[in-house]
C-alpha cells in the first residue's frame, strides 16, 4: 500500500504563504500607484510654485526697473544739464559731471549721464573712471533715438563701454522752445537680480523679444537663444549692437513635451527639468522658471517608499493578525482535543465500570446462590446432627419418660385404694403427684419436639444461661443416671444469637463430657457462664480423662472422632464449632493441667457488642 504523500508545510502555514505573496503583489501595485499618484502631485507643486516664482520674480524685475522711471525726466527738467548743453564749458561739465555721480550714489543707479543732441556724452556719474562715457557717441541706441524722437526711450543692452549688461531709460532734454539739447540717461544694473537668483539655487532665466536669454540665474545660460542660429537671426541679433561683445551661443535645450498649464519638461544641458514661462509685463520678455526634475522624482520616490513602507508593516500586521488568530483557534482546537480524549476516556471507564459491576452482581449472585445452598445444606446438616444426637439419647429418654410413667402407675393404684377407702386427703395429695408427673412427662415430649425441629437460623436477643438450663434439662436423666455432680455458675448474658442452635451446642458438649468421664471414678461437671469485657465466656469442664495431644489438632474436623461405630460420628463439635463461628463468636479445647479432664471454652460477643470473627 503506498502511503499519502504528506505535504511539505502545514494547510494554514501555506494559506498564510499565499496570503503573504499576494500582499506583496498588491504592494507592487500600490506603490506602482504611489509612485504615478505622487509624481503627478509633485509636478502639480512645482507648477503652482513656479507660477508663484514667475509672479514673484518678474513683479521683482518690474520694480528693479520702474523705481528709476521718473530718474531721466527728473534729470531732464535740471537747469544744469540744460545749461551744460547749451555751454558745454569744462566748468559746467565738471559740475554736471559731479553731480550726477551724486546722484548716482544717491539712486544707487548703474550710471547716469547726460547726452548731447548728436549722441556724444557730455557728462556722466563714472566720469571719473576710465571706462568714463564722457565722450562717447551712444548716437545709434534705440534709447536714445527713441528719446529724442518720442521724448523718452527704453532699452536693454549690454554696455559697449563698459561691458555690463543694462537697462537704459532715457529722456530726451529740451529747452523752453521745445528744441532738442540732448537726453538724460539712467542704466539701471540687473545683475543683481541674477545674483539673488543664484544665491537662492534658482533655476530663473530672462529671454528679450529675440529669444536671448538677457538675465539667468545660470551663468552658462546668459546670452544663450532657444532658437537655432541661422543668417536672418544673427542680422536681427546684430542690429543695435544689442549685446556688444557678447557671444550668442545656442541653448542647448531639447523640449520632451508638455505637462499641461504651460509647463514643459525639458532637458537643459545635462539635466531635466520642468519648465514655465510668462510674459514680463511692460516688456517684450519672457521670464523662464525651471524646476530640477530632480526634486520631482525625489519627492515621488520618497512618497512611493513611503506608501511601501505603509503597505508593508499594514501586510505585516495583517499577517500577525492572521497568525495569532490562528494560534488562538489552534490552542482552542487542543484544547477541544483534550477535552474530547478526557470525556472519551471518562465513558471509556464509566462503560469499564458498567461491564465490572454488572459481572461483580453476577459473581455477588453467584456467591450468594452458593451461600444459601451451603446454608441449606448446613442447616440439614445440623439437622441431621441434631437427630443423631436424639437417636443416641433415645434409651436414655424412653429411660426418662418411664421413670415417672411407671410412678404414675404406682400412684394410680394406690390411689385406687384411697378411694375405695375415702381418704380424702391421700386422694388429693396423690392427684397432686400424678398432675406433676404428667407435667413432667409432658415438658420432656414438649423439648424433645422443639430441639428436634428443623428450623433455619434465626437471629433474636437470647439470654445463653437458658440456653445451657435448656441443655441440661434434656440431658437431666442422663446425667443424674451417670451420678455426675454438676457444678453451675451462671450469669445472666443477653446476646444475639440462636437459642435452638445454642442449646444443640451445649447438648453435644455435655454429652461428650458425660462420654468421657464414663470410666472415671469421680465424675464432676462444671460449667462456668461469665459477661468479661464485652464478651460472653462460657467455660464446660469435666473430670474425665482429657484430650490426646495428638488429636487436638483435628477436633473440630467434621467425622472426626475416637468412638466406636455406633457410639459416634464425629459431627457434634464440628457442627458446635460453624454454629459458634455463625454466631460471631469462638470455641476451643484446652486440657485442665491439675486432676486432668478437658474444658471447652466458647466465646461469644455480649448484645451490642461488635463480633469477632476467627
Ligand atoms: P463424637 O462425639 O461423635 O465422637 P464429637 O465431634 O462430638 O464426635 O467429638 C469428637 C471427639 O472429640 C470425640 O470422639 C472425642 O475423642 C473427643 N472429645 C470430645 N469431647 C471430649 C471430652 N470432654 N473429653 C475427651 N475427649 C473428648
Amino acid at each position: 500500500m503506498v502511503a499519502p504523500r504528506r505535504p511539505l508545510l502545514p494547510a494554514s502555514l501555506r494559506r498564510t504563504w499565499l496570503w503573504a505573496s499576494l500582499g506583496a503583489l498588491a504592494g507592487v501595485a500600490v506603490m506602482v500607484f504611489a509612485y504615478d499618484w505622487a509624481r503627478t502631485a509633485a509636478i502639480e507643486d512645482a507648477r503652482t510654485r513656479g507660477a508663484q516664482r514667475l509672479r514673484l520674480y518678474s513683479a521683482t524685475i518690474r520694480t528693479a526697473i520702474d523705481r528709476y522711471s521718473y530718474l531721466p525726466t527728473i534729470l531732464a527738467m535740471d537747469p544744469e544739464f540744460r545749461r551744460v548743453l547749451s555751454h558745454r564749458s569744462p566748468e559746467a561739465v565738471a559740475t554736471a559731471n559731479v553731480r550726477l555721480e551724486k546722484i548716482n550714489v544717491a539712486a544707487r543707479s548703474a550710471n547716469l549721464y547726460v547726452m548731447a543732441p548728436d549722441g556724444e556724452t557730455i557728462a556722466a556719474s563714472n566720469w571719473n573712471s576710465p571706462l568714463s562715457y564722457v565722450g562717447q557717441n551712444y548716437g545709434f541706441r534705440p534709447y536714445f533715438t527713441d528719446a529724442r524722437a518720442l521724448g523718452a526711450g527704453r532699452f536693454f543692452g549690454v554696455g559697449l563701454t563698459t561691458r555690463q549688461p543694462g537697462y537704459f531709460l532715457a529722456a530726451a532734454i529740451r529747452d523752453g522752445a521745445g528744441t532738442f539739447l540732448g537726453a538724460a540717461v539712467v542704466k539701471v544694473d540687473l545683475e543683481g537680480l541674477e545674483h539673488d537668483w543664484a544665491l537662492a539655487g534658482e533655476h530663473v532665466y530672462v529671454t528679450d523679444h529675440n529669444g536671448v536669454a538677457i538675465l539667468a540665474s545660470v551663468p552658462a545660460w546668459q546670452y544663450t537663444i532657444e532658437a537655432r542660429i541661422d543668417d536672418a537671426t544673427a542680422a536681427r541679433l546684430a542690429i543695435a549692437r544689442r549685446y556688444g561683445v557678447r557671444q550668442i551661443r545656442e541653448m542647448s535645450l531639447v523640449d520632451l513635451g508638455a505637462l499641461g498649464e504651460g509647463a514643459r519638461r525639458l532637458m537643459l544641458g545635462e539635466r531635466a527639468f520642468l519648465a514655465q514661462r510668462q510674459p514680463v509685463p511692460g516688456e517684450n520678455w519672457q521670464i523662464h522658471y525651471l524646476t530640477g526634475w530632480d526634486t520631482i522624482s525625489d519627492k515621488a520616490r520618497a512618497t512611493t517608499a513611503m506608501a511601501g513602507s505603509g503597505w508593508a508593516v499594514a501586510v505585516l500586521f495583517l499577517l500577525y493578525l492572521r497568525q495569532r488568530r490562528l494560534g488562538i483557534r489552534a490552542r482552542a482546537d487542543a484544547q477541544a482535543a483534550v477535552e474530547a480524549a478526557l470525556r472519551q476516556a471518562r465513558d471509556d471507564l464509566e462503560r469499564t465500570v458498567e461491564i465490572r459491576t454488572a459481572a461483580l452482581r453476577a459473581e455477588v449472585a453467584e456467591r450468594e446462590k452458593t451461600e444459601r445452598h451451603l446454608r441449606a445444606t448446613q442447616d440439614e446438616l445440623i439437622h441431621a446432627g441434631k437427630m443423631a444426637a436424639l437417636g443416641q439419647m433415645s434409651a436414655a429418654m424412653a429411660h426418662e419418660i418411664n421413670q415417672p410413667l411407671t410412678a404414675l402407675r404406682t400412684f394410680l393404684a394406690s390411689t385406687r385404694i384411697f378411694a375405695e377407702r375415702g381418704d380424702q386427703a391421700s386422694l388429693s395429695a396423690n392427684f397432686c403427684m400424678m398432675n406433676e408427673l404428667a407435667e413432667r412427662i409432658a415438658k420432656i415430649t414438649q423439648h424433645l419436639k422443639v430441639f428436634a425441629r428443623k428450623s433455619p437460623i434465626l437471629f433474636q436477643t437470647v439470654d445463653l444461661s437458658q440456653a445451657l438450663q435448656r441443655a441440661l434439662f434434656l440431658l437431666d436423666g442422663q446425667i443424674r443416671a451417670a451420678g455426675v455432680d454438676v457444678e453451675l455458675a451462671l450469669d445472666p448474658a443477653p446476646l444475639a444469637g440462636d437459642l435452638l442452635r445454642l442449646e444443640q451446642v451445649f447438648v453435644n458438649l455435655i454429652r461428650n463430657a458425660l462420654d468421657a468421664m464414663q470410666g472415671s471414678p469421680r465424675r464432676r461437671l462444671a460449667i462456668h457462664l461469665a459477661a468479661e469485657a464485652g464478651w460472653c465466656v462460657t467455660r464446660i469442664a469435666d473430670s474425665g480423662p482429657g484430650i490426646d495431644p495428638a488429636v487436638m489438632d483435628r477436633l473440630f474436623e467434621p467425622f472426626f472422632t475416637t468412638k466406636s461405630v455406633g457410639e459416634g460420628l464425629g459431627l457434634g463439635l464440628s457442627l458446635s464449632y460453624g454454629i459458634i463461628r455463625d454466631m460471631g463468636g469462638t470455641i476451643h479445647a484446652e486440657n485442665i493441667a491439675a486432676g486432668g479432664g478437658a474444658a471447652f471454652i466458647i466465646r461469644l460477643p455480649l448484645a451490642g457488642q461488635p463480633g469477632e470473627a476467627t
